[in-house]
């Protein structure tokens, strides 16, 4: 793609992006090369289509290839363009956080069933602040805080809470580490899980560009389930749910751990729409 003299207007610059991306490895590449020509442009899908045969002027070229190039490092669409939709909201994403995945969205909706008389929930590891913000949409009446190990996730969270006017309280802290005292009705947590022999397996843009800390769950990819299940009686009040996330194969050895750990009240486990279980739940007490 040099500039311009042989005019590239828009439907010429997409396929010679869907090749580039696909060259790249990336898997959509023509809808990727739409959404970031979108971007340059500042036109929605169907303006872009509109345009097929608009030329791109220099300056447009110029700021259009400078996305193309990260993509083509493999740097996630999601901080290019800054955003990622969740639960029908919008959050902003940078390499601070996970950026947030349509699978997580069982989660909230496992919890929000069975949170709707819960005066408190608190979500640990709150990444973008996903999971604590569609619960507050979900269940307004609960008072929902959220806690993040990292200062830098957690301005991006209160950066989404505020986007999306929801009343989340954040904390900084490791785990139950700022609520010495409290209790609430439910704790959820999509921790950190994937067992570090498979950390160099993981697809390129996870693994260059999301942040580790939030991937990383030691040598089986359980160990943050062990620490949460072993203080969250601490921190639940009589019947309080604790309710995670879990990795692909991970739920029956969590399900185990809640059990042994005392969370014995109407344990389940909940599958993603790939038929996996992603979600584990009990009550404390039984
Ligand atoms: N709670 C956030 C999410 O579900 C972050 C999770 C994480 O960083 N492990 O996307």
């Amino acid at each position: 793609m040099t500039t311009n003299p042989e005019k590239w207007d828009v439907l010429k610059v997409l396929n010679w992006t869907k090749g580039y991306l696909a060259e790249k490895g990336v898997e959509n590449p023509r809808l990727e090369a739409e959404w970031m020509l979108c971007e340059a442009l500042s036109l929605d899908r169907v303006g872009l289509y509109l345009n097929f045969d608009k030329p791109l002027s220099d300056a447009e070229l110029a700021a259009y290839r400078a996305l193309v190039a990260r993509r083509g490092k493999r740097e996630p669409l999601q901080y290019i363009l800054g955003t990622q939709e969740f639960m029908g909201l919008e959050f902003r994403v940078t390499p601070a956080v996970l950026i947030p995945r349509h699978d997580t969205e069982v989660l909230v909706t496992e919890a929000a069933k069975r949170g709707t008389t819960a005066r408190s929930i608190l979500d640990i590891g709150t990444g973008s602040g996903c999971v604590a913000i569609a619960l507050a949409k979900a269940l307004p009446q609960s008072e929902i805080c959220s806690v993040d190990v990292s200062a830098e996730a957690l301005d991006v969270a209160r950066g989404n809470a505020e986007r999306n006017e929801a009343a989340v309280q954040f904390f900084h802290g490791s785990l139950f580490e700022p609520f010495a005292g409290r209790r609430f009705d439910m704790v959820v947590s999509n921790p950190p899980y994937i067992p570090n022999s498979e950390l160099a397996t993981l697809q390129a843009e996870v693994r260059g560009y999301e942040p580790m800390g939030a991937l990383d769950g030691g040598a089986d990819g359980l160990d943050f389930y062990r620490r949460i299940v072993s203080d969250a009686p601490g921190y639940l009040n009589p019947g309080g749910w604790l309710i995670f996330e879990v990795g692909a194969g991970q739920a029956p050895r969590v399900l185990g751990l809640l059990r042994s750990g005392g969370f014995l009240g109407e344990t389940f486990t909940q599958t993603d729409s790939a038929g996996i279980e992603r979600v584990v739940g009990g009550r404390l007490g039984g």
